[in-house]
């Protein structure tokens, strides 16, 4: 990745995009359009198409009929692979300038968004592809008068509604065990990160995969997510973003076909630092790029610091040293360490929720919106150095570079505070006690509890929360439970 390049393509025309529903790129069915404002100048950087229910309806009708005549289940997963295999390839060989369209889109530093969208994608991808002919059915160790045979089938249509923080990563995630399963599938982006999904499926088509199984609709929400959701021939509805909307999608599944919806919802995820930690300068730089990159904006991101009191204000000291050194900026200069935040929106409810921490008396350092001549929307990072249980930004998920910093005396006091939230996503601990690390996963409630470090946890593990963050699991192996029913033949012999 060489800063010319990228000078180069930061400058190059975006076209529009439209929607790819059965192979073919296809304009809203009544023409409306949707304008891609860049955080990075809040300028116009393009327009895609704002689906319509109809668009939503004929997407589906695609995959349905997709699924339904076996142009993809009916494969041998060995065909399959192939198309996903060549389909990876073709991300790969176009990584930079995905990479840069999708920072252009939502603001992303490019060293961060490379790796983690087309790079990411293309891994996940081969990933699956590489799994799917390994996975034998079963035969049940049953009375040898009968046969007990157990498939793997694909459970069928998957709609899948994904965020904008990183769209081709967390796409993937859901996109690439679902087809590499044999589903079909629509997947309707956030409105502020289209684009690189468009591009990846048109890349689909190239390496070969047949028209109707991968549908991308874009648009509103409220209009082609709540369709996907209440649809009756959606048969798994995959997602992830906000507890409001995975509220929404429950309720409309009820509604509808009880379609399995499997949720990812977010956190506020603890943590937490003992006296005891192995190397406090190490604690404190890990979990400065923990919340800080993306500006914050990582479901996983912990965002609640609990300090063991003695080491408190030493703590803060070295966090906020390593917070001064994020340097926030142009997104597309490849030094950059936190770019733009993602939309003018979201800039304006991280500053919120530092104005009423000051407000209230606590210790607010750094959090100053930056670079407003630019027109764009950054933010230094916020370390709120003094925040109680019962601040509002210590309990709501802020999506922000906002971290708060809270100091308790006893391991079980840590536990009691880590788990005072309707979140369970992920945490850390960090210590040198083996006993005590261990004790604090098993108490801990959350999907994905670091020790030692925060983030970077690979494909090969899942990643799911508890709580009111959700059910299911995104990657590792299985991932696949949410797209292969299992179907039971007992036969008399
Ligand atoms: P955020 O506040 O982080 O944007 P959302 O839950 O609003 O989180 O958005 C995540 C995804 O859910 C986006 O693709 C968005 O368009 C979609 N979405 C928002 N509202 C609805 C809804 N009522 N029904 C279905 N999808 C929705």
């Amino acid at each position: 990745m060489s800063q010319s390049d990228i000078e180069t393509l930061r400058t190059q025309p975006v076209a529009v995009f439209d929607h790819l529903i059965d192979g073919q790129s296809v304009p809203a069915s009544d023409g409306q359009r949707m304008t891609v404002i860049s955080p990075l100048d809040g300028r116009p950087l393009t327009s895609c198409a704002r689906g319509t229910i109809a668009d939503a309806d004929a997407a589906i009708t695609a995959a349905r009929r997709a699924f339904d005549d076996g142009r993809w289940s009916g494969l041998a997963p060995a065909a399959r692979k192939k198309v996903l295999l060549k389909w990876a390839d073709l991300i790969e060989a176009q990584a930079l300038d995905l990479a840069v369209l999708g920072v252009r889109e939502n603001g992303t530093e490019i060293g961060m968004a490379l790796k983690a969208e087309p790079l990411s994608a293309a891994a996940t991808l081969r990933y699956y592809a590489e799994a799917i002919d390994k996975l034998p059915g079963e035969i049940a160790p049953t009375d040898p008068a009968f046969l007990g045979l157990v498939h793997r089938e694909p459970v069928g249509v998957v709609a899948a509604i994904v965020p904008w923080n990183f769209p081709l990563m967390i796409g993937a995630w859901k996109f690439a065990p679902a087809l590499a399963a044999g589903c079909t599938m629509v997947l309707k982006p956030a409105e502020t990160a289209s684009l690189t999904l468009l591009r990846v499926a048109q890349l689909a088509v190239e390496a070969g995969m047949p028209p109707g199984v991968f549908n991308v609709v874009t648009g509103a929400g409220s209009v082609v997510g709540a369709r996907l959701a209440e649809s009756m021939d959606v048969d798994v509805l995959v997602f992830t973003g906000s507890g409001a909307t995975g509220r929404r999608l429950l309720e409309a599944a009820a509604r509808s076909n009880l379609k399995r919806v499997y949720l990812e919802l977010g956190g506020k995820s603890p943590n937490i630092i003992f006296a005891d930690a192995p190397d406090l300068d190490e604690a404190a730089k890990v979990s400065a790029q923990g919340i800080f990159r993306n500006s914050g904006q990582v479901c996983i991101a912990g965002s609640r610091i609990l300090v063991e009191r003695s080491i408190h204000a030493a703590f803060v000291e070295k966090l906020a040293a390593q917070a001064a050194e994020i340097r926030v900026g142009d997104p597309l200069d490849s030094q950059t360490q936190a770019g733009a935040v993602n939309s003018e929106r979201q800039l304006r409810q991280n500053l919120e929720f530092v104005a009423e921490a000051r407000a209230a008396g606590r210790t607010v350092i750094g959090g100053a919106r930056l670079r407003e001549e630019t027109g764009g929307y950054y933010m230094a990072p916020a370390i709120i150095a003094d925040a109680q249980p019962d601040d509002r930004v210590f309990r709501d998920e802020v999506f922000g570079p906002v971290v708060t910093v809270t100091a308790f005396d006893t391991e079980a006091e840590a536990v009691a505070l880590a788990n005072d939230t309707t979140f369970g996503l992920a945490a850390a601990v960090w210590t040198s006690n083996l006993s005590r690390a261990h004790r604090m996963v098993r108490k801990i409630r959350a999907g994905l509890v670091h020790v030692n470090t925060y983030g970077g946890s690979d494909l090969t593990v899942p990643l799911g929360g508890v709580k009111q963050s959700g059910n299911g699991h995104d990657k590792s192996l299985h991932a696949f439970d949410k797209y292969l029913d299992l179907k039971t033949a007992w036969v008399k012999l």
